[in-house]
């Protein structure tokens, strides 16, 4: 039976959304399973929502009712940081999430601050446009920060849900882009999303022959690589960045980090800007997520084949 509750009065600064849409995102699955120790029951995920705006608060001036809108990760922020007044909500530190301690979008309606509900373009489609708004996102923010540009060599590890947007996305920046799969048969696939070049990472003279020929390198598997190679495949000045968590902390020798002024990072989100800008690149330039739809009703067989990894790339709720 669907849970119900009563969400009280609409705060002023919160709108609430009739969700049409919402996309299976990983860290759904991590939530429901209570990994980050964070979750409260009766829990209700999701976070890569579309859907029209149902009602508005008393201050809300920038939405309007029936407006189609996306809502991803993060619902609220403090709005006087330094984080917040420079545009990078995603790192307030009092950031609220989607679904963390708040009811998500796998739902008829779920609510949020104004300032993190975006308008989506009318050139996208929302069953592909909800899995932008969280794993979109992801992957855009860091390719953006580290100035991907037409001169970048970019290397995209893992072909899932967010390999397959970031690779789409390094493509439109003009980069030259490398993907990285442990299984071969994903290599039509990347080639198909933009990929110039495909490496089967389970070879590892695959590997070695890429040395020295990476800007940049955005991981997004959760598992563990022998990351010294990917420190190897980077150029002078290159970045590994995680968008992925591996279980094993990540283990390399310093001297290729001075030698060539390489770094490693990680990326969060972003911020509401941003995801405003990455909804109109991907409507301007045809950056669409690969879906699986399942009916909300069925959401616990769409979690089941999440899990199995048999979803190519995403799973989208639809009410
Ligand atoms: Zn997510
Ligand atoms: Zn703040």
């Amino acid at each position: 039976m669907p849970f119900r509750y009563d969400p009280g009065e609409l705060g002023p600064q919160e709108v609430e959304i009739g969700v049409s849409h919402c996309g299976i995102c990983h860290s759904d699955l991590h939530l429901i399973a209570n990994d980050w120790g964070i979750s409260q029951y009766p829990f209700i995920p999701g976070h890569e929502v579309i859907g029209t705006i149902a009602a508005v608060g008393a201050d809300v001036r920038s939405l309007t009712v029936g407006q189609r809108v996306g809502l991803g990760w993060q619902s609220n922020s403090c709005g006087e940081c330094e984080w917040c007044i420079r545009g990078m909500e995603n790192l307030c530190p009092a950031i609220e999430g989607t679904c963390v301690h708040r009811n998500g979008g796998y739902a008829d309606r779920v609510r949020a601050n104004a300032r993190f509900v975006i308008p989506i373009p009318a050139a996208l489609m929302s069953e592909h446009a909800a899995p932008l708004l969280c794993g979109g996102i992801t992957v855009y923010s860091p390719l953006r920060a580290h100035g991907v540009n037409p001169s970048s060599r970019v290397g995209v590890i893992g072909i899932g849900g967010l390999g397959h947007l970031a690779i789409q996305f390094a493509r439109v920046f003009g980069a030259e882009v490398t993907a990285f799969s442990t299984s071969a048969g994903k290599e039509e696939e990347a080639r198909a999303l933009g990929a110039h070049h495909f490496v089967n990472s389970r070879e590892s003279k695959a590997l070695k022959e890429v040395a020295g020929t990476l800007d940049f390198i955005l991981s997004t598997i959760n598992a563990d690589q022998d990351w010294a190679t990917y420190i190897q495949a980077l150029r002078p000045t290159g970045t590994l960045c995680f968008v992925g968590v591996p279980p094993s902390p990540v283990a390399v020798h310093a001297f290729p980090l001075i030698s060539g002024l390489r770094s490693i990072s990680g990326s969060p989100i972003g911020s509401p800007y941003q995801l405003k800008e990455m909804l109109d690149v991907a409507a301007r330039h045809g950056v669409k997520a690969q879906i699986e739809p399942f009916p909300m009703a069925k959401a616990n067989e769409a979690i089941e084949k999440v899990k199995k990894n048999k979803v190519r790339y995403r799973a989208v709720l639809a009410n």
